[in-house]
């Protein structure tokens, strides 16, 4: 018999080792494979006939199509398509593991797992009376280190706001939960009771049926060949219709759920979608004694699961040389890709460690299959920026059954009414740079660096190592602040300062794939050596220089290089009537005054807007305008979502105006200033003046991030390095000093003198009522940090709700006192930013 590790070792000495540059491009499915079916023609046709016309075509019968048609019904929607090119869950979702895990280092994802819990483990099931074949075994997480096991404890007091169970044990504890397991090398783990197993077959069926009893048509063996876009009388891109070999449904909106086909979906309606997919596999052992009703086990340490399915257990886990699928084909039906014992080896090791019994265990098959994969490894949700009416609902990172039910709620919610119910940001496709999304070397990197990370320890503060993707970085301090020691963030594409490093400069160098695939990797890396400082729970080494910054702010003056901000005109015949529509402040100050600081509807965006007077062109820093103009300038990181949002109302509502992007022509230098401020603001402008003699202006805007009187300047391209000298050297007597976001986001918040960095629970008379966010608050020397709560009693969260109750703060598992303000306790009348000192 084969065993686990023998075999596997034997099956690898044997291997002709594969060409670097073949695994890093394509490497074809081999039809030699006892799994591999690749589907030829003889397709029977589709299983029902085509309507004319639908509300809604969902496109992709696996776990996001099946959960999506549901979810869209479920809100009310009966003429509804699903359309799968072959059968249900052919693609990816049949042979998926079906993990599911509670806990995770983020309040949506929490959410939307625990609804597609809710939604398999007994709605589906009340509904139709049919079991979807789920499985609560449970659920363990393993810490080999102090750090790993912090990051659990995190864990668990984030699942206690939204009452998940879930138990820290000793090495012995877990050896009685678990006796097959080695415990001698570990720190300890995280038992969730409540975690399980999907069966992929049995939900999506239930799922579909679920559907089509209440008006759905699901089409099976029905490949979509085109969509047809329509340009509207604005000038607006809708869907028009969906096309295939036996028929168009006509239809104003698509969902794009093809799983790793979700790129090919996109191109025939002219939308990018930003994926890669890659080979991802786990192998299913033979009959494992004494293995029955274990929990599943995560060991992220050794970058290794373990599934249990019945008396066996399937092995799989994250590389960091996986293979890259290219030419994803149109053929590929219920197929899997023989496995590649080299890139697989790594995880037979850590199963046999974590489970000794596996090395005398034999192999019973090998599982290989095409997964989809994101740049941040989150996935691909919402309203494609290009086409009014085509959804995306793919780009899952092995992890889009578990995150199936969630999501196919939040996209039919979407659909329906605009918007998701939960904050969806983080899955928005409108989250990245339209510049960014088909950008392939972005997209590959970034997807291959988080599949890499993906069991890495989550800590609050970790960035990228790859090189931003705006090479035209319109205030190039890109080299003037990396001289000065400057640690660059990365947001979407755009770099922004983090924060100054005392011991010099640490330029960010091309991404190395950490060394796999043959690329040289990158040696006396001192950018990566800095960030590796920062994987703590803990405060990190460069605290006391983030306070300096802050301080200095404070005290004096500082510098935050903030260029990668969105930088739109709106203007046009009904641009007054949009900014009244969009914005929640009182936009129609008089030009040259103050910009507010406003909302659009919703929560959709902080952003700031300033009135413009009419004026000939003067680009970039004035559009033409004979009527209303406005300057809006927004974070980088959410610009694109802005900028979309602002577009789908000019385009819903109808409003003549035009949104022009000059992001990339100008920078934005903001000086923040304290009581030494006029002074220096009188100096600075002389001094730019004069400085500027040969160049354009520069618009001006009093305006604060932190808390302390302060002005931006926004700058022409050109003009950028010349005005921040200026401002630098005119600043020197006052001790100016360059600044980050680091500092920035320390100052927002300004108790305790514990690290906390959000994600705490929040207890009111020892019940759990909300979630924080944390930062430490320099200038008070404290921990601060902001949140919602909830009346458990469902009463008003009143001002005396909030007098009343006993705060205290759970972080990883240590309870703290915490006092609740109503107002910042720093400078709570607001008195500095108006510019009283004293
Ligand atoms: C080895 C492995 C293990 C995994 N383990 C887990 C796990 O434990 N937990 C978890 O949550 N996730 C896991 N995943 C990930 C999970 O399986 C996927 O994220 C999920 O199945 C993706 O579902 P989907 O609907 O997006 O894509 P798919 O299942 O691929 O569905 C897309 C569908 O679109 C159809 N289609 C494509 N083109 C067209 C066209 N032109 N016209 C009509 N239809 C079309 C395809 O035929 C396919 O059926 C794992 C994945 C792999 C590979």
């Amino acid at each position: 018999m084969a065993f686990l590790g023998t075999a596997a070792r034997r099956g690898m000495a044997c291997r002709k080792p594969l060409s670097p540059l073949c695994r890093a491009t394509t490497r074809c499915y081999s039809s030699q494979s006892t799994h591999t079916t690749e589907k030829s023609d003889g397709i029977s046709g589709p299983t029902k006939p085509l309507p004319k016309f639908a509300d809604v075509v969902v496109i992709g019968g696996g776990s996001l199509g099946c959960q999506t048609l549901y979810h869209l019904c479920k809100l009310g929607m009966t003429n509804v398509v699903l359309l799968e090119r072959d059968r249900l869950t052919t693609g990816t979702t049949w042979h998926t593991a079906g993990l599911l895990w509670q806990l995770r280092p983020s309040d949506t994802e929490l959410e939307l797992l625990a609804h597609t819990r809710n939604v398999i483990s007994s709605e589906l099931e009340e509904e139709t009376g049919l079991e979807t074949g789920w499985i609560q075994n449970g659920g363990l997480f393993i810490a080999s280190n102090k750090q790993r096991l912090d990051e659990y404890k995190r864990l668990m007091s984030l699942g206690k706001a939204y009452g998940i169970e879930s138990y820290v044990l000793s090495p012995a504890e877990t050896k009685d939960l678990y006796p097959l397991m080695n415990v001698k090398d570990l720190y300890g783990t995280l038992y969730v009771p409540k975690d399980g197993t999907m069966d992929p077959a049995g939900t999506c069926t239930i799922l579909s049926r679920a559907a089509t009893a209440r008006g759905a048509t699901v089409i099976e063996n029905c490949p979509v060949t085109g969509i047809q876009v329509k340009v509207d009388d604005l000038g607006v891109k809708r869907v028009k219709e969906v096309q295939t070999a036996y028929g168009t449904i006509q239809t104003p909106c698509v969902v794009n759920c093809a799983g790793v086909w979700a790129t090919k979906l996109g191109k025939m309606a002219g939308v990018s979608v930003p994926l890669i997919t890659m080979h991802h596999a786990y192998i299913v052992t033979e009959r494992t004694k004494g293995i029955q009703n274990m929990p599943n086990v995560r060991d992220h340490d050794a970058s290794v699961y373990l599934r249990l399915q019945g008396d066996t257990l399937s092995v799989g886990g994250y590389e960091h040389n996986p293979i890259f699928w290219d030419d994803v084909s149109d053929k590929f039906a219920f197929s899997l890709f023989d496995l590649d014992w080299d890139v697989f080896m790594q995880h037979i090791d850590g199963a046999v460690n974590r489970v000794p019994a596996l090395e005398q265990t034999g192999i019973k098959s090998t599982v290989c299959g095409p997964e989809s994969f994101t740049a941040d490894h989150k996935p691909l949700m919402g309203e494609a920026p290009e086409v009014r009416g085509f959804f995306l609902g793919c780009g899952f990172n092995s992890a889009g059954m578990m995150l199936g039910g969630g999501c196919g709620k939040e996209l039919a919610h979407w659909i329906i009414h605009g918007r998701p119910e939960k904050d969806m940001y983080g899955y928005d496709i409108r989250r990245f740079h339209h510049s960014l999304t088909n950008n392939n070397r972005w997209i590959r990197e970034r997807s291959h660096e988080s599949y890499t990370k993906n069991y890495s320890v989550v800590f609050p503060f970790d960035e990228t190592f790859g090189q931003p993707q705006h090479e035209e970085r319109p205030l190039p301090p890109g080299s003037v602040l990396q001289e000065q020691g400057c640690v660059f963030q990365e947001r979407h594409g755009w770099e922004r300062p983090g924060w100054f490093n005392r011991d010099g400069h640490a330029p960010v160098l091309d991404y190395d794939y950490y060394g796999a695939y043959d690329v040289p990797k990158n040696t006396d890396y001192k950018y990566r050596e800095i960030l590796g400082k920062e994987y703590t729970f803990d405060f990190p080494p460069h605290h006391d220089v983030i306070c300096d910054e802050c301080l200095t702010c404070r005290n004096a003056v500082a510098v935050f290089d903030m260029s990668y901000f969105g930088k739109f005109y709106l203007t046009g015949p009904d641009a007054k009537k949009a900014a009244d529509w969009l914005f929640t402040a009182d936009v129609n100050k008089a030009p040259g005054e103050d910009p507010c600081d406003v909302c659009l509807g919703g929560v959709e965006s902080d952003l700031t807007v300033s009135r413009l007077e009419p004026s000939p062109a003067h680009l970039p820093l004035t559009p033409e305008s004979n009527g209303e103009a406005y300057y809006l300038a927004i974070g980088g990181g959410v610009a694109q979502h802005n900028w979309s949002h602002i577009q789908a109302v000019l385009q819903d509502q109808g409003f003549r105006c035009t949104l022009i992007d000059h992001t990339e022509d100008m920078g934005m230098i903001s000086s923040i200033q304290g009581h030494k401020s006029r002074v220096l603001k009188q100096t600075t402008v002389h001094s730019c003046t004069h400085t500027l003699s040969n160049f354009s202006s520069v618009r001006a805007m009093r305006l604060s991030f932190v808390g302390e009187m302060g002005w931006e300047l926004h700058i022409p391209k050109e003009s950028c390095q010349p005005v921040y000298h200026a401002v630098m050297a005119a600043g020197a007597k006052y001790d100016i000093c360059n600044a980050g976001y680091r500092a920035l986001e320390a100052q927002k918040a300004e108790g305790l003198k514990v690290p906390m960095f959000g994600l705490e629970t929040i207890f009111r008379n020892s019940v759990p009522v909300g979630l924080m966010r944390s930062e430490f608050g320099f200038a008070i020397d404290k921990t601060v940090g902001y949140g919602y709560i909830c009346n458990p009693d469902g009463g008003v969260v009143s001002p005396d709700f909030v007098r009343s109750g006993e705060f205290a703060l759970e972080r990883m598992g240590v309870t703290y006192k915490a006092t609740a303000h109503l107002k910042s306790p720093f400078d709570p009348e607001d008195k500095r930013v108006k510019g009283i000192y004293g």
